[in-house]
């Protein structure tokens, strides 16, 4: 499983069944389709708040939730960011 970029996110398109979980789920539609399986499109974007993962029932999704999302919420205290953690 690669990672994507600059967060721990990490998608491995032949465990995906294309169910589109990961699409409805992530808060900053890091996902999207593409014909029949999902695509990291905004992979930049992602806050590692883990609920791809905790979604996906084919193990095609790897992310090392808890630390980009406290330090996202610490961004957005201390930086105005409107930041969602769920
Ligand atoms: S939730 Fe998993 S199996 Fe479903 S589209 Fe996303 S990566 Fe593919
Ligand atoms: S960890 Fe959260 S923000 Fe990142 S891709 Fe998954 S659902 Fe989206």
């Amino acid at each position: 499983m690669e990672y994507l970029g600059i967060n721990t996110l990490r998608f491995d398109v032949k465990k995906c069944t294309g169910c589109g979980m990961c699409v409805i789920v992530c808060p900053h539609r890091v996902f999207k389709m593409q014909g029949k399986k999902a695509a990291p499109a905004w992979k930049d974007k992602c806050i590692e708040c883990g609920a791809c993962k905790s979604n996906c029932a084919f193990g095609a999704i790897e992310v090392d939730a808890g630390p980009g999302c406290a330090a996202a919420v610490l961004a957005a205290k201390f930086g105005g960011k409107n930041v969602c953690c769920e």
